[in-house]
């Protein structure tokens, strides 16, 4: 970079400059690059299913763009997508928000946004169970907001207890987001679970949780338990769903969220300042996808289900690797601290990051290094590959710690 490019580039604002690269993405772009050198990568790092959006849904879309639906659209959605929305809400989760409750964003990472905006004010604590998703922490941070990391393990399955809530809230919390399933972890949060927080979050009425439930479909225990059930706390909570997972859509960009009626107002007028609305035929597609059956999505599901145990039976062939069984989502989160300290003669493994740069460079298997979820002890495994990939990808790992001493 020449000094000018780089004096300008330092020209950015302060707000981009407290944000972090996406330690996802910048592991996809080294694969990348390595991939273009000639090097067999196999990339566990992604996020997506690798499956296809089903025909029904793309032939909705399809006929939304005969039907001209190819103009601005209202800024919270079309009515009809959040009547859909509305009605699976109460048949999936037994919530109940009505269509004006509900705003359609472009994805649920801008349902999250919008619901950050619109409720943290600089100097306020967000409380984040970690493992967390990436992006929240930026987020926050965007707002400027404070972070606050209750740490978990894998001995706990990750979970936060009642008690570890209750002392992490200060006078300043303001908000709390957590997703189950997990992404990372893959861990699922119980009704009775859920319940004991519940009774937590009661005693603190000016205190909001973000319920991320995107991975709501890739469930693998027989139920998936909302937060906002409880009535007691329904006006403190947010609901955050989409399409990208269960459906296979992520690149249709809709997500949506449920909320007590000000609060979607609220990311409404957020949202209308920023994107005005989503793709008015993307909008369409995902009807299709929320009116359909559940069961839509089961065969997508055990593909996922076979491949964790599949997972998991290579991992527990690898000495000193430690982790939960993830009841959901499609990654599994072990915990690598066996390794650090240890070295193969010439190269000295410190901490996560330096485990996933090893496996990167020595086997060419890119993971995703826990410090970047908030648990510097793990690495993420995303299982959304085949399972000739997740053979040879776990035979490669095996084999490259195994010169660790
Ligand atoms: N929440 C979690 C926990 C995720 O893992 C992701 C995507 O990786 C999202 C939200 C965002 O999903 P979308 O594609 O709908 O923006």
């Amino acid at each position: 970079m020449s000094n000018s490019t780089a004096k300008r580039e330092g020209q950015v604002s302060d707000l981009l400059g407290r944000l972090s690269e996406s330690a996802t993405l910048a592991m996809a772009r080294i694969s990348r690059e390595l991939a273009e050198q000639g090097h067999d990568v196999i990339s566990l790092s992604l996020g997506e299913p690798d499956f296809d959006t089903p025909d029904f849904i793309k032939e909705a879309a399809k006929k939304a763009i005969d039907e001209n639906y190819t103009h601005y659209p209202p800024v919270n959605g079309y009515g009809p997508l959040r009547e859909a929305i509305s009605k699976k809400f109460s048949r999936d989760n037994g919530l109940n928000y009505s269509a004006d409750q509900i705003v359609v964003s472009t994805g649920a990472k801008q349902s999250l946004a919008n619901t950050i905006l619109s409720l943290v004010n600089p100097g306020d604590e967000v409380i984040l169970p970690a493992p967390y998703w990436v992006t929240y922490e930026e987020l926050i941070k965007l707002a400027g907001g404070k972070p606050v990391i209750i740490r978990t393990s894998v001995e706990n399955d990750f979970k936060i207890t009642a008690d570890e809530l209750k002392g992490a809230l200060t006078e300043k919390s303001k908000l709390m987001i957590y997703s189950s399933p997990c992404n990372p972890s893959g861990s699922v949060y119980s009704k009775n679970e859920l319940r004991a927080l519940a009774d937590v979050i009661v005693t603190r009425p000016n205190f909001y949780v973000i319920s991320d439930e995107i991975y709501e479909h890739i469930n693998f225990t027989s139920e998936h338990a909302s937060l906002a059930q409880f009535e007691d706390i329904y006006e403190q909570v947010i609901t955050v769903n989409g399409v990208s997972k269960a459906f296979a859509m992520t690149g249709w960009r809709i997500g949506y969220l449920g909320a007590p009626q000000w609060i979607a107002k609220a990311c409404s007028k957020m949202q209308g300042q920023f994107t005005s609305a989503p793709s008015g035929i993307s909008q369409m597609a995902a009807k299709a996808a929320v009116e359909a059956d559940p069961s839509v999505t089961d065969d997508m599901k055990k593909a996922f289900e076979d491949r964790r145990k599949l997972v998991l039976d290579l991992l527990n062939e690898i000495p000193g690797i430690k982790n939960n069984v993830p009841e959901g989502a499609f990654y599994v989160f072990p915990d690598v601290s066996h390794y650090f300290g240890m070295s193969d003669g010439d190269k000295m493994i410190k901490n996560a990051t330096d485990v996933t740069n090893y496996i990167l460079e020595s086997e060419y298997v890119a993971l995703v290094t826990g410090d970047a979820f908030g648990d510097p002890n793990c690495v993420r495994i995303s299982y959304a590959a085949s399972e000739e990939k997740l053979k040879e990808a776990l035979l490669r790992i095996k084999r490259t710690l195994a010169k660790l001493k």
